[in-house]
C-alpha cells in the first residue's frame, strides 16, 4: 500500500485503505491524512521539473494549475482527476501602494491572486481534488455546509461535469450574494438551515452519514492535496525559491492546513531547503485559533496537543451565548474543524497567529483593490495581518512575504460599495453596525445634475 488514509493522532495512526470513504478515524475520530509512501512512488527530483509541462497546455491535466503537480498529489491515477480548468492563477508583484501600506519595502509584498479560479475563489484547487475523489468512489451526489465559496464551487464542477449531483448547506442570512447566486445559478440543490455556519456543519455530517452523500467539507484530507498547489505554484512564480513568509486567513483552516502539509512534504522530498513562515490571520470576531495559539499557548505538541483546553474553550464560547461574527463572511467560523492539522503546520513553519478588526481588514480591502485584482473582505485579513507584523517587528520590512488572496472582490460587493459609497444608511447596515468608523481609502462617486455645462465642469 503505497497511498493510504492515515490517523494524523500519533497514538492512534491507524492506516486506511485510499478508497475507503471516511471523514474521520473511525477509531479515535482525529482527522485523516491522505499519506504517500514516496518511496514507491515517483516523485520528481527538482521542482524544475514541472517547467517541462509549461509546453503541454493544450492537454488539460497538463493546464490545471492543479493537476499539473499530480505527482506531489498522486492519490488518484491522472485519468481520474477531473479538471474543469482550476488554478490559472497569479502571483501579483506590488509596487508601492498596498505593499507601502503594509510597511515592507518595495517589492516585498506579493499578492497569489487565486480569485482567478473558475467559482472565483481558491476552493477550486480542493474541490476538483475532492470531486474527483467522490466520482471515483461511486458517490451520485455530494454536499458540503459553506459559507458561500465552497458551495460555489462544489456547484461548479456539479454544473460542468454532471458527474455528481451537488447539495449545499448554508445558515441563513450569512452568505453573501455573489457566492449565493453561484450555487443557485449553477443548479445545486440549497438547504438553508435556520442557524450559523457552525449549525449547517454539524448538519451536514449527520445527514451525509445517513444518506451516503460525500461530504466535501474542508476536513475532507482529498481537498487540502488540490491546496498544496497554491503554494507549489507560488513557489513556481518565485522560481522556487521559497519566501520569507506565507499569509493567509484562518476560517475552517484548511488552506493552512494544507500550505504545512505541502512544505512538510516538500521538505521531506529534498526539494526545498528553507521553509517559509506562516502568518495565519483570524477575523476579531472569529479568533479561536488567535486565542487558543497566541493567548493559550496550544501547541502541536507532537500531535498530543492539549484537547481539554479546547474543549473547555469551546465550552465556555457556548456559555456565554458568543458567535462568530465579522464582515469577512468566508471566515466567520468559530469552531475550525482542521484546528489540529494547522497546528501541525503551525509547528512546522514557525507560525504566528494574528487577529485583525473590522476597519483593518477593510482598509487592507481598499488598498488591495487599489492595486487592481480586488479581494473580498476575508482575503484582505492576510493583508491585514501583515501590516500589523511589520508593525510589530516580527516581519521585517526586507523579508519576501507573499499573501493569498482567497477571494475575488465580486463576491461580496455588497462590503465594496458600502465603503465607497455615499448612502448612509446602507453604509450603517453593512459597516457601520460593525464598528468601522472610517473609510480613509473611499473613491466616492459624485452625483452631478444630468447637464453637460454640470459634467464637463467637474471633470474639467
Ligand atoms: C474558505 C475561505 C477562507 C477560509 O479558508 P480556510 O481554509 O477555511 O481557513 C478564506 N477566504 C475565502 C475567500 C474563502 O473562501
Ligand atoms: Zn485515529
Amino acid at each position: 500500500m503505497s497511498i493510504y488514509q492515515h490517523c494524523i493522532n500519533p497514538s492512534c495512526g491507524k492506516n486506511y485503505d485510499i478508497a475507503e470513504v471516511l471523514h474521520r478515524c473511525p477509531a479515535c475520530g482525529e482527522l485523516l491524512d491522505v499519506q504517500y509512501d514516496w518511496n514507491k512512488l515517483q516523485p520528481p527530483k527538482t521542482l524544475k521539473h514541472f517547467e517541462t509541462f509549461w509546453t503541454q497546455r493544450s492537454e488539460p491535466h497538463r493546464f490545471s494549475g492543479v493537476w499539473r503537480f499530480h505527482e506531489l498529489l498522486p492519490f488518484l491515477p491522472p485519468e481520474k482527476c477531473i479538471t474543469i480548468g482550476e488554478g490559472q492563477t497569479v502571483l501579483q508583484r506590488t509596487a508601492g501602494g498596498v505593499g507601502t501600506y503594509t510597511g515592507l519595502r518595495t517589492g516585498k509584498l506579493f499578492l497569489q491572486y487565486e480569485g482567478l479560479n473558475p467559482s472565483g475563489s481558491f476552493k477550486d484547487n480542493g474541490m476538483c481534488a475532492a470531486f474527483s475523489y467522490g466520482h471515483f468512489v461511486g458517490a451520485k451526489r455530494a454536499a458540503c455546509a459553506s459559507t458561500g465559496n465552497t458551495s460555489a464551487s462544489l456547484a461548479i464542477y456539479s454544473a460542468c461535469t454532471k458527474l455528481m449531483e451537488s447539495v449545499i448547506f448554508i445558515g441563513s442570512g450569512k452568505i453573501a450574494y455573489g457566492k449565493l447566486s453561484q450555487a443557485l445559478d449553477y443548479g445545486a440543490k440549497t438547504v438553508q438551515i435556520a442557524g450559523d455556519f457552525d449549525d449547517a456543519m454539524e448538519r451536514v455530517q449527520q445527514v451525509s452519514k445517513e444518506l451516503g452523500i460525500y461530504l466535501v467539507n474542508s476536513l475532507n484530507p482529498f481537498r487540502l492535496e488540490g491546496q498544496k498547489t497554491i503554494m507549489f505554484r507560488v513557489l513556481e512564480a518565485l522560481r522556487w525559491e521559497p519566501p520569507d513568509w506565507i499569509a493567509v486567513p484562518g476560517g475552517n483552516l484548511g488552506n493552512s492546513s494544507a500550505f504545512g502539509k505541502a512544505f512538510i512534504e516538500l521538505y521531506q522530498l529534498g526539494l526545498i531547503k528553507k521553509i517559509p513562515r506562516l502568518a495565519v490571520i483570524n477575523a476579531a470576531g472569529a479568533n479561536t485559533l488567535y486565542r487558543l495559539y497566541e493567548k493559550e499557548n496550544l501547541r502541536w505538541n507532537n500531535g498530543d496537543y492539549n484537547k481539554e483546553l479546547t474543549q473547555k474553550f469551546y465550552a465556555a464560547m457556548d456559555a456565554e451565548g458568543r458567535k462568530a461574527s465579522t464582515i469577512a463572511s468566508a471566515i466567520e467560523i468559530n469552531r475550525p474543524v482542521n484546528l489540529s492539522k494547522c497546528l501541525r503546520a503551525l509547528n512546522f513553519c514557525s507560525g504566528v497567529v494574528r487577529e485583525v478588526s473590522e476597519q483593518e481588514i477593510l482598509d487592507a480591502k481598499a488598498q488591495v483593490g487599489a492595486g487592481g485584482f480586488g479581494c473580498e473582505p476575508a482575503s484582505a485579513a492576510s493583508v491585514a495581518g501583515v501590516k500589523k507584523m511589520v508593525a510589530e517587528g516580527i516581519i521585517a520590512e526586507d523579508e519576501t512575504v507573499v499573501c493569498v488572496l482567497t477571494g475575488h472582490q465580486l463576491k461580496d460587493p455588497n462590503a465594496t460599495v458600502a465603503y465607497h459609497g455615499t448612502d448612509k444608511n446602507f453604509y450603517e447596515d453593512t459597516l457601520g453596525k460593525r464598528g468601522v468608523k472610517s473609510t480613509p481609502f473611499a473613491n466616492r462617486p459624485v452625483s452631478v445634475p444630468n447637464d453637460i455645462d454640470a459634467i464637463v465642469q467637474l471633470l474639467r
